[in-house]
């Protein structure tokens, strides 16, 4: 059954949920999701939001701490907004129910990597399920927020789709809502809106280890491409150094990896490769305790060199009751999987973590088609320039998805007329396949790519081969797309198909290495490329 409402969200991580809640104060909503509604990047992150909440802290700090991440390449003025907004934001949070961890009646301020003071607010070492259950909680409380589990959303409605334009500039061209797939029956419907906020959170799935659950397989920064917004800075894929190998997966992705936080090694555990050699002094004086960057191409580095599947960190060599008192969840969840980090190594391995690029928005996260905006990890804010500082991203997602809706109220007021008619999902001619495996091989595929030749360490000939593959999979896959009635796993084989072109275009285009992107060809970092971030754009969607 098709829909029409003011605002269609798709997503319901942070972002989408954030927004649906400012924006029902004063429209109607309809919020898509591809699965349950709490399975996103949200309910998995762990450390917390970072944001100026104590005396002791400062903007100018948290901004200075940002922009040094950022490489250079941080919008200045994205990340003043963002810093100076958080605190409001977070207090809004509370206010929906959210219960952050507290000392002395306080916020339990916590500081991590790349912070100059505590300035991480948490609920344990779960805050991101915290935040989801407040938010659908709150979500459930409007009768004009829809929430559709299960549903897919396959494709923006556009202006040049729908009245079928070929020339002219696409700068102001609507979008008009987004063909769904709904749950088991895989019918297709269309939800017309006026304002459509894409929060489809990242695209760790890109990639063959990552720390992002199933969902994450890009589809926002997909159909916005194919929809043709402007894109940016794709190359900035954050890798974390440690997630938990798991040798049952060894023909599979390491996929939704568990991560071993970096306090372990704050705390004296030794990188090892497989016959004991501890590394990390080969690369950097600091040793185990270097920055995420270096050690990540460190681990990467032994990887190659060796043909093994991970390396090893060692903490054995520290009581067990220390060890189990720091890390306890780290503890029971390698135990589960067989491995007593007192007496045994954990086999790790690095793995993409969030993607910095992505839709490029203004800083009312309005994309370059009108009325479609976008929030949270799909959007290019500009706030993480070449290197994400830890805990921004969910603070990112806050500040702007809550500015969009801002702008949003204001856009609908302004709206000249009712949106024209919207064809219906044509699959007429199309067969059900029944080669499901032409689909499972390729997304293996795609991600073995990625992973070998895209990853930590890029080189020319490494993105050219990489490129010339993902154009053979983009060609087969368009053609089983073409004659095939759809369903999930084509359609996340194309998003992540269309993800991985624009991260090999994006780092094709950067002749130097900044940030999360380094390339043996280029290891320098130009200053003639301060400031100049890599767009793309599809100009004939
Ligand atoms: C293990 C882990 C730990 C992290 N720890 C932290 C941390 O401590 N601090 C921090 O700031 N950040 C952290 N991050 C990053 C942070 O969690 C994410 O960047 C953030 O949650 C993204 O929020 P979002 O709302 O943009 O997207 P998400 O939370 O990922 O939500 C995306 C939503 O879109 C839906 N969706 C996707 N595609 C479609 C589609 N085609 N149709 C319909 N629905 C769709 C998904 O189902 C999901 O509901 C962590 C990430 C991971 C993976």
């Amino acid at each position: 059954m098709d829909i029409k409402t003011d605002v269609l969200i798709i997503g319901s991580g942070i972002a989408g949920l954030f927004a649906a809640i400012k924006i029902a104060e004063f429209a109607e909503v309809v919020v898509v999701t591809k699965k349950e509604k709490t399975e996103s990047n949200t309910n998995y992150a762990q450390g917390g939001i970072a944001s100026v909440m104590s005396s002791e802290d400062s903007f100018e700090t948290h901004v200075k701490d940002t922009l040094t991440a950022g490489a250079g390449l941080c919008n200045a003025k994205m990340v003043n907004i963002m810093v100076k907004e958080g605190p409001d934001r977070i207090r809004d949070l509370i206010e929906l129910g959210a219960e952050f961890t507290l000392k002395n009646g306080k916020l339990d301020l916590v500081r991590e990597g790349g912070h100059s003071v505590p300035r991480i607010v948490h609920a344990k070492d779960l805050t991101g399920k915290e935040i989801e259950r407040a938010l659908i909680d709150k979500v459930n409380s409007f009768n004009n927020i829809r929430l559709i589990e299960n549903s897919l959303a396959i494709d923006l409605i556009t202006e040049h789709n729908v009245l079928k334009l070929k020339e002219g500039p696409l700068s102001n061209r609507n979008c008009w809502g987004a063909y769904v797939m709904r749950g088991e029956s895989k019918e297709v419907i269309k939800i017309a809106a006026k304002a459509t906020v894409l929060a489809t959170g990242g695209l760790g799935q890109v990639y063959w280890h990552t720390t992002n659950p199933a969902i994450a397989t890009g589809d926002g920064f997909a159909m916005a491409y194919r929809a043709g917004a402007r894109i940016g800075n794709m190359e900035f894929i954050q890798f974390h150094p440690t997630s938990l190998y798991n040798p049952n997966k060894k023909n599979n992705n390491n996929s939704n990896a568990f991560l071993i936080s970096e306090a372990v090694r704050g705390f004296g555990a030794i990188l090892r490769t497989k016959d004991g050699n501890p590394f990390m002094e080969r690369y950097d004086e600091r040793k185990d305790l270097a920055p995420r960057d270096i050690v990540a191409r460190a681990i990467d580095n032994e990887l190659k060199k060796s043909g093994e599947d991970c390396v090893y960190l060692d903490i054995t060599h520290l009581p067990a009751k220390n060890i189990i008192d720091k890390f306890p969840n780290i503890y029971s969840i390698c135990k589960n999987y067989g491995i007593d980090i007192t007496k045994e190594w954990i086999p790790v391995v690095p793995a993409a973590h969030y993607a910095c690029g992505g839709i490029v928005v203004d800083e009312f996260g309005r994309t370059s088609l009108k009325g479609l905006y976008a929030c949270g990890e799909v959007s290019m804010t500009g706030v993480h320039g070449a290197n994400r500082l830890a805990s921004n991203s969910l603070l990112e997602a806050i500040v702007f998805s809550f500015r969009a809706s801002k702008n949003i109220r204001e856009f609908l007021r302004n709206y000249p007329s009712d949106i024209p008619e919207i064809p219906g999902w044509d699959d007429s001619g199309a067969l059900t396949s029944d080669e499901k495996v032409l689909i499972t091989h390729s997304i293996k595929e795609v991600k073995q790519i990625m992973w070998d030749y895209v990853g930590i360490v890029r080189s020319n000939q490494r993105l050219l081969r990489a490129e010339k593959r993902v154009h053979n999979l983009y060609t087969e896959n368009e053609e089983l797309y073409k004659k095939t009635k759809v369903f999930e796993e084509i359609l996340e084989l194309r998003n992540l198909i269309t993800c991985a072109h624009m991260i090999i275009k994006s780092a094709k285009m950067r002749k130097e290495s900044r940030g999360l992107h380094y390339t043996i060809d280029f290891p320098e970092t130009l200053e003639a490329h301060l400031a100049s971030d890599t767009i793309i754009q599809n100009l004939h969607p």
